[in-house]
């Protein structure tokens, strides 16, 4: 058997992991068009702060690939993917053949189409060499342009590093996708708090400067500065896939089945990529986080040597409190009016408590959590996520859940009232360890 992994980032490692538990002996080669191996993309804004060194931001041991016997291509690009001859071309100007094949190629950062993006001091945060970049940009102003989880960690790691920076979103709010308005208005007093100036609504139209940028104009106003930091989305790198007539879903990542195979046989992909089943909205969705890539990729890896393991599936969730210094967590469907599969039988409620220094939001359907958003007081959010994840029907214990007091004790008898919803040892962790 001879496998064949494209990406080298948190779902290909993971398969690596998970195909090395069932087959020690069968190849693995591993192809990144990334020079580095073995970092972890979340930790990049603590490198752009100067917080954490290069060979901090390793979530693997350097001897990973030899411990593994994995022969690792990194700089090496594959640019052919051919299904039915199960042959891959190389940058190396070679070809490989593979038994099973995984597409972990991530996401790629989106440039946006305005005028004077190409110049000098403009860059996205994506790969360690545009973190390379930022690290090394000189001035002290900066514009980042973009206020979702990426753009914000960007804004407050220039910061932190004593670089003037500010922070444009053209949409009504900072992280739109991650958090309701009012959960905003939270982070982005804090944000403000911190020095960051925050202009929302607004849009860049033009970028100023000769060689290199010296500003940017947005529709109310300009903003002089050294280096801008793009960070507007990312989108599924799927260009090998269409090359090779798999089948793209409705977003534009490369559909899998619940075994992470796509339309291909033998051809499995994960993490950014893939379109996978989203347990919050009930359909296919990108949940482009890196616990989501992680399990992808560990189930991908299962199938691919031989064990069917039914993924099953995903939600997002994220949070910033380690960089606005309270705790600042979003999961699952934040507006109910989001869902893309409303029907007439389904009931959405949102519910939403607010005191001096927390907020606590709950999207439900059909009496089940599909979302929930909490700022200040977050102690519980892991049980929060266990009663999505597992679809447990809460509708009767709304006073219980939304009460600062929330323990795992008053969680009990929902937990026993549903724990056929759990697998044996997923109910035996729950209980030992009482999330
Ligand atoms: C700055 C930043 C901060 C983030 N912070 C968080 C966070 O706090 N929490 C969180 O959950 N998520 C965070 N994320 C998102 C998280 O990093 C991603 O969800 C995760 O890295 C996805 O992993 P992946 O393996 O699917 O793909 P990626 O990490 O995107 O890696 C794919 C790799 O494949 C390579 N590749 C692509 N095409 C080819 C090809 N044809 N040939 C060879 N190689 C190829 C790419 O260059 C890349 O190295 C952050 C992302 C960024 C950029």
């Amino acid at each position: 058997m001879q496998y064949i992994i494209i990406g080298g980032s948190a779902a290909a490692i993971s398969a690596v992991e998970s195909i090395r538990s069932l087959d020690r002996e069968s190849p693995i080669d591993l192809f990144s068009d990334e020079e580095t191996p073995l970092f972890s993309r979340v930790l990049l804004p603590y490198y752009v702060a100067e917080e954490l060194s290069k060979p901090l931001l390793n979530f693997r041991t350097s001897d990973f690939f030899e411990e593994n016997r994995v022969t690792a291509h990194m700089g090496v690009k594959v640019t052919g993917l051919n299904p039915k001859t199960k042959i891959i071309k190389a940058s190396d100007g070679k070809q490989y053949s593979f038994d099973k094949l995984l597409l972990a190629t991530g996401g790629k950062a989106i440039i946006p189409p305005i005028p004077g993006v190409d110049k000098e001091g403009i860059s996205t945060l994506k790969t360690m060499a545009d973190a390379e970049r930022i690290y090394n940009m000189k001035g002290s102003r900066a514009v980042v342009i973009g206020a979702g989880s990426i753009g914000v960690e960007a804004c407050i790691s220039l910061t932190r590093r004593g670089i003037k920076a500010t922070l444009l979103e053209q949409l009504g709010q900072v992280m739109p996708t991650v958090f309701d308005a009012e959960a905003a208005a939270i982070v982005q007093q804090r944000i403000e708090d911190l020095g960051i100036e925050v202009f929302t609504g607004e849009k860049a139209v033009k970028f100023t400067g000769d060689k290199r940028v010296t500003g940017v104009v947005t529709d109310s106003r300009e903003l002089p500065c050294d280096m801008v930091v793009l960070s507007v989305g990312v989108r599924p790198q799927i260009e090998l896939a269409v090359q090779a007539g798999l089948t793209i879903g409705e977003l534009k990542g490369i559909r899998v089945d619940e075994t992470m195979m796509t339309s291909a046989p033998d051809i499995y992909a994960a993490g950014d990529v893939a379109e996978t089943h989203d347990i919050a909205r009930n359909a296919y969705f990108l949940n482009a986080i890196w616990p989501c890539a992680f399990e992808q990729g560990h189930f991908a890896g299962l199938n691919m040597a031989g064990r069917k393991t039914v993924y099953p599936g995903s939600y997002r969730r994220n949070s910033i409190g380690n960089f606005i210094g309270i705790p600042a967590i979003s999961m699952g469907v934040t507006h109910a009016e989001s869902c893309a599969m409303v029907s007439d039988e389904d009931e959405f409620r949102e519910i939403r408590v607010r005191t001096k220094d927390s907020y606590k939001k709950l999207v439900l359907k059909n009496g089940k959590i599909i979302g929930a958003i909490l700022v200040g007081q977050t102690q519980k959010s892991g049980l929060m996520s266990i009663l999505l994840r597992k679809q447990v029907y809460v509708a009767d214990s709304i006073p219980l859940l939304m009460s600062d007091r929330l323990s795992f004790m008053d969680l009990l008898p929902i937990l026993r009232r549903n724990a056929d919803q759990f697998s044996e040892p997923e109910y035996k962790e729950l209980m030992d360890t009482g999330l």
